[in-house]
């Protein structure tokens, strides 16, 4: 993503870019559900969104179904989109929260086309239907990683990218300005370079490994510190939304793909053992694997710099939150952006760097507190991993969003946070977080417009999702994956 951005915008006559990285040395070869501003970086590239589809064997995808998070037994969508259709002056939960409260709705699912569409395994895009939901349609991808990175591989390459295959040896540094001034490789060659992106994965050679930047550790708001993953065949035609579920120690997800499921298992082995992890996984996915169960150990963090000197993070060097809201591979397309907003001149203004750096912060912060929501919002008692979360402290930001909403039905977006009231709305709901109040500009609509215009926008929204063709329909006419032979 770093070298496709960047073979984006510089011109390849005036700045040279290096791609490095060893065929030796595999990715970390998962990451297949992503969120809707995806869109915006494909789109940024130029890249046909069929031909990315039918490259990286990609479907659709609507939300999130967490499953028996709040309680055993619960399930809830986080969809993507907005509920409902315009409706007075808020935003539609704050009228259906009203609803609710009177009693008179018992889910706000019957008001989202994202869920209803989801469950019947609808797709399009957003038909040009003035005033109709299916204008509105919001979506992202599920697709194979390692396919996705070789098809920006092929883009960087064709625009100027030197792609060298190679392992990173030694980096050294210079002994005055400490920047880092070149990379000794395992063949014996040497690469020089005014600017360094360290993708290096977990290891975090650069960064870390030579640059000695430190990590802030959160594993006290997250506990999970390892995975194991799995594919299957498929069983079904696939569903167009990523399934959460939540076992007694952590939780499991469910990717449909084209022509396979990703599955894993995300847990703490202070908890359970991998033996035990790679059971509950093998135990709860359905269809005949296609590999063998592989585990994955990570650290919850951020590095304390995620830019120090000449060398930027990206990636999983930078740090890493746990995919239950499929959010890394959004966090290296918004340090993309930002590293091209504050891109540096030689002399590495500090006042950049710091500004950089403080806006990641605040970025992985604030998606670390909407992981952390679905946690600590549970009434799960049935394991010692539960009772944790139930209890935990967690930060004050977080406190006080929840006990606004809890009292007032409030919710408000902080500086451009990632995850916006809908979002926050549908976690904090579904997980059973009920307000006791809702917000009073929801009585300027009289009693009698307002039950029928619940009525008809449950109605439209029904009627919208029937309209739809099937995902299987959609991307048979569209975008058929097709595997390289
Ligand atoms: C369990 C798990 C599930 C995830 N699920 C999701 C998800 O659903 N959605 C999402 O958005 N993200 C997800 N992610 C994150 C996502 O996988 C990563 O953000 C993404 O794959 C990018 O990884 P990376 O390129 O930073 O690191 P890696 O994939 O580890 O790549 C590191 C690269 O560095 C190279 N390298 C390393 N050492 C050297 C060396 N010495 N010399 C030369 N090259 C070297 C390797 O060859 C490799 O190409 C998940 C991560 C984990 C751990």
């Amino acid at each position: 993503m770093s070298a496709a951005a960047f073979a984006n915008v510089f011109d390849p006559s005036q700045y040279s870019i290096k791609l490095i990285e060893s065929s030796a040395i595999s990715s970390v070869g998962v990451g297949e559900a992503t969120i809707p501003p995806i869109r915006q970086f494909n789109r940024m590239l130029g890249i046909d969104e069929d031909e990315f589809i039918r490259n990286t064997n990609g479907t659709f995808k609507l939300g999130i179904e967490f499953v028996n998070w709040g309680k055993i037994g619960d399930a809830y969508m986080h969809p993507f989109g907005a509920y409902g259709t315009k409706f007075g002056s808020l935003t539609f939960y704050n009228y259906w929260l009203k609803y609710y409260l009177q009693g008179k709705s018992q889910s706000i699912s019957d008001y989202s086309l994202s869920v209803q569409a989801a469950k019947s395994k609808k797709f399009m895009r957003p038909a040009k239907l003035p005033n109709s939901p299916l204008a509105e349609i919001t979506y992202a991808f599920h697709f194979d990683a390692g396919l996705y990175a070789q098809f920006l591989r092929n883009f960087a390459e064709s625009r100027g990218v030197q792609r060298i295959d190679d392992i990173v040896d030694q980096v050294n540094i210079d002994p005055i300005n400490g920047q880092i001034r070149s990379l000794d490789m395992k063949s014996g060659e040497h690469h020089k370079g005014d600017l360094f992106i360290d993708c290096t994965g977990f290891k975090a050679l650069l960064i870390q490994g030579a640059l000695k930047t430190g990590f802030e550790d959160w594993s006290n708001y997250l506990l999970c510190d390892s995975a194991v993953t799995v594919a299957t065949k498929n069983t079904e035609t696939p569903a167009p939304y990523t399934r959460a579920t939540a076992h007694p120690v952590g939780w499991q997800w469910r990717i449909p793909l084209q022509s396979r499921v990703g599955n894993g298992y995300v847990y703490s082995q202070s908890f359970i053992s991998d033996d035990d992890a790679k059971q509950v996984l093998l135990d709860n996915i359905q269809g005949e694997t296609i590999n063998d169960p592989r585990v994955i150990r990570f650290k919850t963090g951020i590095r304390k710099k995620v830019w120090h000197k000449n060398c930027i993070s990206i990636g999983l060097s930078s740090g890493f939150l746990e995919p239950l809201e499929s959010t890394s591979i959004h966090l290296i397309q918004t340090a993309l952006a930002k590293l091209l907003a504050f891109f540096p001149t030689q002399s590495f203004d500090e006042e950049l760097i710091d500004q950089y750096n403080a806006l990641m912060r605040e970025e992985f912060e604030n998606v670390r507190d909407f992981v952390i929501l679905h946690y600590k919002l549970t009434e799960r008692e049935d394991s010692d991993f539960w009772r944790y979360c139930k209890n935990m402290d967690i930060p004050v930001k977080l406190q006080h969003k929840m006990a606004m909403f809890k009292s007032t039905g409030r919710l408000h977006r902080e500086n451009n946070e990632l995850f916006d009231v809908i979002s926050q709305f549908a976690v904090m709901f579904g997980q059973g977080l009920i307000p006791e109040s809702y917000h009073p500009l929801a009585d300027d609509v009289n009693d009698l417009e307002f039950d029928k215009g619940m009525n008809a926008i449950k109605e439209v929204i029904t009627r919208s999702a029937e309209a739809m063709p099937t995902q299987e329909e959609f991307i048979k006419k569209h975008c058929e994956f097709k595997p390289s032979p």
